[in-house]
């Protein structure tokens, strides 16, 4: 990208999160308990397999009201263009819609030794995402969910100098927005900011209850019925709630091509008292961040 796309990309994010920030403004407190739903969006295979899905998505969640974060792989923003740039056009000048990033080739932080890309392959991929993500969104993305990734993991980004050097190559590249990964921390609970490795400007956001688990893997034993369950005792601990969904999980594996399984579970978190929110508002807010940690 030369110099005056990336100053224009810049602006137009910036103007983007300040837009966010001002619908944001007064509508969060920071005693309220967050429901955090996300997409991490990277079906790889035949296009027919996700055929409708957007299309339902997007009227499923506005007659709904439900708030959704796609974190979205460059290797399928690459493969699918046209349906990704369709849906993005459809929403987004809609609050409920956040776009955001899931590395190109779905590639590990953290590994330990010998079982991960070195660090100039992930920076290289990670720069390779970001840049399709301009082209297809629009603007850059300042957020990344990190990929479940075979093979052995360091637990945090402030374990060892490999682990602060990618977190800083992810700092360097401009993101605001990471899962919170410390020692410290409960990553399915909290969020913090990075000010331990020196980016107090950067916000983890938790994350958890992948449906890949409950929605697939263990899907006869668990199932929505188990989400609807931890909905209602984390609001009984007065804790936040993620919820981490895949595209190809929430259409292909699902009861029906309804999402009704979305609308249940937004129902549930509503009735327990939950805000629904986005990730980029969560930034916004810097009362849900900035103290902790
Ligand atoms: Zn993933």
């Amino acid at each position: 990208m030369d110099r005056r796309a990336f100053l224009t990309n810049t602006a137009l994010t910036a103007a983007a999160i300040s837009s966010y920030g001002m619908m944001a403004c007064n509508r969060l407190k920071s005693e309220d308990k967050l429901f955090l739903l996300r997409y991490d969006t990277e079906w790889w295979g035949e296009e027919n397999e996700m055929e409708g899905f957007f299309e339902k998505l997007i009227e499923v969640h506005r007659a709904n009201s439900i708030p959704a974060t796609f974190f979205c792989t460059g290797n399928t923003l690459t493969n699918r263009t046209e349906v990704f740039r369709a849906f993005y056009n459809e929403v987004k000048h809609d609050a409920l819609f956040d776009f955001q990033d899931h590395s190109f080739n779905h590639i590990g932080l953290c590994k330990k030794e010998g079982q991960g890309l070195t660090f100039e392959e992930l920076k290289s991929d990670y720069e390779k995402s970001f840049s399709i993500h301009n082209e297809v969104f629009e603007k850059m993305p300042v957020g990344i969910s990190l990929c479940g990734t075979p093979g052995e993991s360091y637990k945090a980004f402030d374990v060892n100098e490999k682990t602060k050097a990618e977190f800083e190559m992810l700092a360097n590249l401009g993101m605001k927005m990471i899962n919170t990964y410390l020692l410290e921390l409960d990553g399915s609970k909290e969020f913090c900011n990075y000010s331990s490795l020196g980016h107090p400007e950067i916000m983890g956001f938790p994350s958890g209850y992948s449906d890949t688990d409950w929605g697939w893997k263990n899907k006869e034993t668990k199932g929505p019925a188990y989400i609807l369950d931890e909905i209602k005792m984390r609001s009984g601990n007065n804790e936040h709630m993620p919820l981490m969904l895949h595209d190809w999980v929430a259409w292909q594996h699902a009861e029906d091509k309804e999402l009704t399984h979305v609308k249940m579970f937004a129902d549930q978190a509503r009735k327990y008292n939950y805000k629904l929110v986005t990730h980029i508002e969560c930034y916004q807010d810097k009362r849900i961040w900035k103290t902790t940690t």
